[in-house]
């Protein structure tokens, strides 16, 4: 049931489209008294509702506006519990521009642009002061550049998706949105590779026959997307579907190294296994506030700017990547410090 704020924000909007569609485009929302003074004292200024209170005032560069759910166009409706704060209608330029407003956009724009400055700074430190202390070898260079490779060109297709998203052209809009898909499946290479790499360190043959097969299923996630209704919202629930069967493909490699380990008495099991578990939990959540949208769902028009679903999962995945990131360092150094047994090494 909607909240009685929910009732009267929404149809203050409708007026508002009314009023649009009858030509009163530069008309603001007639429920905001304060709106329509700052309106004369300044076109450049947009008051914002943040948490409860209604009327906190930001500066709106020139050219750049905000809308409401009713007013933006048809393919940027994602999620109705999110009322206001729309960027729409921009060109290139503006798109860019808009990174230093506040948007409803904002929160998911700058956590994975600083989640990939971040990982960057990371990567550099690492390559230069960690890797050398553990004796790494080229491969593992390789291995390590991938990882961080992937992660980073996730979070930068998520970052042009939310920039460029609000794009005035549909097309380009799309595009970008294909892109961040796109790099969704990255971003799952990107954990696999160093995953099965390390933990079938000892078993070549194991090793390849993993390796072939994702990088096989994230091709074949590439050429689905490709289909013409693949972006389509009818196809949500599909995409949704073909994300989480990739990411629970990883079960598989993880049961069977368990098992020629040497089982849960292995001390290298005791060790990876609560790291595995702990990546799917954070993979889980995101997805679960991804689909769900909660908590917007429960408030809605109330976390419009900060504290929706999409910026918790944006976090989520950060923490995500950072956490899986660190078990790689781990196992990694594990591998350098224990040599492989005799016995697997002959097994195939
Ligand atoms: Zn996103």
């Amino acid at each position: 049931m909607r909240s009685p704020y929910f009732k009267s924000h929404y149809d203050s909007n409708y007026a508002y489209t009314k009023l649009k569609a009858s030509g009163h485009t530069k008309a603001d929302s007639p429920s905001s008294a304060m709106s329509h003074k700052l309106q004369r004292n300044g076109p450049t200024a947009h008051y914002i509702e943040l948490g409860g209170y209604q009327y906190w005032p930001v500066l709106v560069p020139r050219g750049i506006r905000l809308y409401t759910y009713e007013q933006i166009p048809m393919f940027l409706r994602e999620n109705p519990y999110i009322t206001d704060g729309y960027r729409a209608y921009l060109p290139s330029r503006l798109c860019i521009k808009s990174l230093f407003i506040l948007s409803n956009e904002t929160v998911s724009i700058w956590s994975h642009l600083v989640g990939f400055l971040l990982f960057l700074c990371l990567g550099v430190y690492n390559m230069a002061c960690v890797l050398p202390t553990v004796e790494a070898s080229k491969e593992d260079y390789v291995i390590y550049s991938i990882e961080l490779f992937c992660f980073q060109l996730c979070l930068l297709c998520s970052v042009g998706h939310h920039l460029f998203c609000c794009h005035r052209s549909e097309k380009t809009s799309r595009r970008w949105m294909a892109l961040d898909y796109a790099g969704v499946s990255i971003g799952i290479l990107g954990c696999y590779v160093p995953g099965v790499f390390y933990t079938f360190y000892c078993n070549n043959y194991w090793r390849q026959v993993y390796l072939v097969t994702v990088l096989a299923m994230i091709l074949a996630v590439f050429f689905a997307q490709i289909h013409p209704h693949y972006l389509s919202k009818q196809w949500k629930q599909l995409r949704s579907l073909i994300f989480c069967s990739v990411s629970c493909y990883g079960l598989v490699p993880t049961i069977h190294w368990i098992c020629i380990t040497g089982g849960f008495s292995s001390e290298l099991v005791q060790a990876f296994v609560p790291r595995i578990m702990g990546m799917y939990f954070l993979a889980t959540l995101a997805l679960i506030f991804y689909v769900s949208k909660v908590p917007e769902r429960y408030f809605p028009g109330q976390l419009n700017y900060v504290g929706s679903s999409h910026q918790l999962f944006h976090l989520l995945l950060l923490l995500m990547f950072y956490w899986w990131h660190q078990s790689s360092c781990f196992i990694l150094s594990y591998r350098h410090n224990q040599p492989c047994p005799e016995s697997t090494m002959q097994q195939v």
